[in-house]
């Protein structure tokens, strides 16, 4: 096969917490991730020249090397020069459904994507957990978005635990359309806030971490208990996020409003998810927060809970 078309779904933040500052200066997070079938579309395809050219619709996602797709392309060509020698380059075509900039690892899954698509256009035979190695060099949420499903991120978010699958979870999501948080702005603003409190000791910072794996969220997603997680929601980052985007504020207290069984920002944000009883309670929370808010810049989507990362579409 010449092409690939894959399915690069979002993910959200079910739990996030900052423990501290690691030597490497990343921080020390215990996250719990889940993907979800909001997802993007990538063609792979090779080409005849050793070129790579990616196009994507989405006005504000660019199409050069500081495309985090385009710099996994380039990490495979790297890494495996001769196989690239034998097939050639390749072109990256992205159909954007996931908001950009929103705190839903969009340009992470994508990133996972291309080293998915290409280790099958090459027939590398990599493993999920190579695959993953190689997109822990990318981003930390890279390797999340490769397995997808539920699972507990530690570290600076690329070591994970799988979780059983929540797939009977039904979510609405929002995002200001014109509203764009930046994570690198979002963890140095809590650094500022909040690094004192930060545990510095490395040694510390493995037994805390591993401290959310007897969490009570990870019980209730053990137990299924839906209503259980929706109270259990956490994310540090709303702490700074909250006060300085009041728009994103006032989207959670809407969808509190709506009678939701639990509401939380999504990853920096500014995306706001909420948890709900079922497809039709998700269908109406969507047009009470729609009415509610009368707002053209707000996108709204009734999403669920999925078990996988990155799949070939079929
Ligand atoms: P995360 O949740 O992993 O922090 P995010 O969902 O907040 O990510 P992205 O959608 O990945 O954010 O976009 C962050 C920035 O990266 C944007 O400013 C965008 O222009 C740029 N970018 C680079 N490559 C991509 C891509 N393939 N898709 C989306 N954005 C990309």
């Amino acid at each position: 096969m010449h092409s690939y078309t894959l399915i690069a779904p979002a993910k959200i933040n079910l739990y996030l917490e900052i423990i501290g500052d690691r030597p490497d200066h990343y921080h020390e997070l215990a996250m719990i991730l889940q993907s979800i079938d909001l997802a993007d579309e990538i063609e792979l395809r090779s080409l005849n020249t050793d070129r790579i050219r990616l196009h994507c619709d989405h006005p504000q996602v660019p199409s050069d090397e500081s495309n985090i797709a385009y710099q996994a392309a380039e990490l495979m060509m790297r890494k495996f020069p001769n196989t690239f020698a034998k097939y050639g380059g390749v072109e990256i075509s992205i159909t954007k459904r996931i908001p950009v900039a929103a705190g839903l690892a969009g340009g992470s899954t994508n990133a996972a994507a291309v080293l998915v698509g290409i280790n099958l256009l090459w027939k590398l035979g990599l493993t999920q957990s190579e695959l993953e190695e190689l997109g822990a060099t990318l981003g930390s949420d890279v390797p999340f978005c490769v397995a997808g499903g539920t699972a507990i991120a530690t570290g600076r978010g690329e070591q994970l635990s799988p979780l059983p699958s929540l797939n009977s979870i039904y979510i609405v999501l929002g995002k200001y359309k014109s509203l764009e948080v930046s994570t690198p702005w979002a963890y140095k603003t809590y650094r500022t806030q909040f690094g004192d409190s930060y545990i510095r000791d490395s040694d510390n910072l493995a037994v805390r971490a591993s401290a959310v794996h007897s969490g009570e969220m990870v019980k209730a997603i053990l137990h299924q208990d839906v209503k259980e997680i929706a109270q259990k929601l956490h994310n540090d980052l709303e702490k700074v996020v909250l006060p300085a985007y009041p728009q994103v504020l006032e989207l959670r207290e809407t969808f509190a409003n709506a009678g939701v069984l639990g509401t939380m920002m999504s990853g920096s944000g500014p995306s706001v998810f909420a948890l709900c009883e079922s497809q039709e309670h998700a269908e109406q929370v969507k047009q009470q927060v729609k009415t509610a808010t009368n707002n053209e810049d707000l996108e709204l989507f009734v999403t669920q809970a999925i078990a996988h990362g990155i799949q070939i579409a079929s």
